[in-house]
């Protein structure tokens, strides 16, 4: 039952970071006003704004103007609710390191739909996130300042090296992972697994071809994922 409830607050979390993101990126009020249909506006009805089985319930469509519904919004409500219980199932109690722990990976899912959608992330939220990650480890007591400092360097050198295949963005979201993760064995997790499945994917594409050796693949949810198994693996 409380996996259940986890489950979701996650998916409406999720949910609720989607449409920040959206009016974002579309200028509007982030707060204020009713959610409206993506397509002609009018005010979405109870049901279009249960997380995920709005989907199901509506076929697909909104329930206004009987346009498709994206298949992302779904999905990542579901990916919200799944990352809630695993990282209740791995924390275990519902403390402090909890609640920063979850706003960590929220935020972190945040740039992620940032990166998807536009390619690029606000300093605002990085600096952010940083901040998350330094309170993970205040609470948790250990600190690897070592490895924080050799990473943030050698990122930044790349990224000025390269600057055209590694972004600003990634190097800094790559510093923070040093940090939020115990050890520097942990972290070449994180950044085996990101760069592994970021590879995979442009093989993929190249194999579909839907893509060239030039196309740019958003580099943050790759690292989320990267991250998220190296914390279920190593905490
Ligand atoms: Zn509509």
């Amino acid at each position: 039952m409380i996996y259940l409830l986890f489950f979701l607050c996650g998916a409406s979390l999720a949910s609720f970071l989607q449409l920040i993101s959206y009016r974002r990126s579309q200028k509007e009020q982030w707060i204020q006003g009713r959610s409206h249909c993506d397509f002609c506006g009018k005010n979405l009805s109870v049901v279009a704004r249960i997380p995920i089985f709005h989907y199901f319930i509506l076929k697909g469509k909104s329930q206004c103007c009987g346009k498709k519904l994206e298949k992302k919004y779904p999905i990542i409500e579901f990916l919200g609710g799944l990352l809630s219980i695993l990282l209740f199932y791995k924390i275990g109690e519902i403390s402090f390191l909890f609640w920063f722990i979850g706003g960590f990976y929220f935020l972190f899912l945040f740039l992620a739909l940032e990166d998807i959608s536009t390619m690029e992330v606000y300093i605002r939220d990085l600096v952010f996130l940083f901040f998350m990650a330094l309170l993970c480890r205040i609470i948790l007591g250990s600190f690897s300042i070592v490895s924080f400092a050799l990473v943030s360097v050698a990122c930044f050198a790349f990224h000025f090296i390269k600057k055209n295949s590694f972004g600003m963005g990634d190097s800094a979201l790559l510093s923070i992972l040093s940090l939020f993760h115990n050890s520097f064995i942990e972290f070449l997790w994180v950044v085996a697994l990101g760069f592994g499945m970021a590879s995979l994917y442009g093989g993929f594409l190249l194999f579909q071809k839907k893509g060239s050796r030039k196309t740019k693949i958003p580099l943050f949810p790759f690292l989320l994922l990267g991250s998220l198994v190296s914390f279920l693996l190593f905490y």
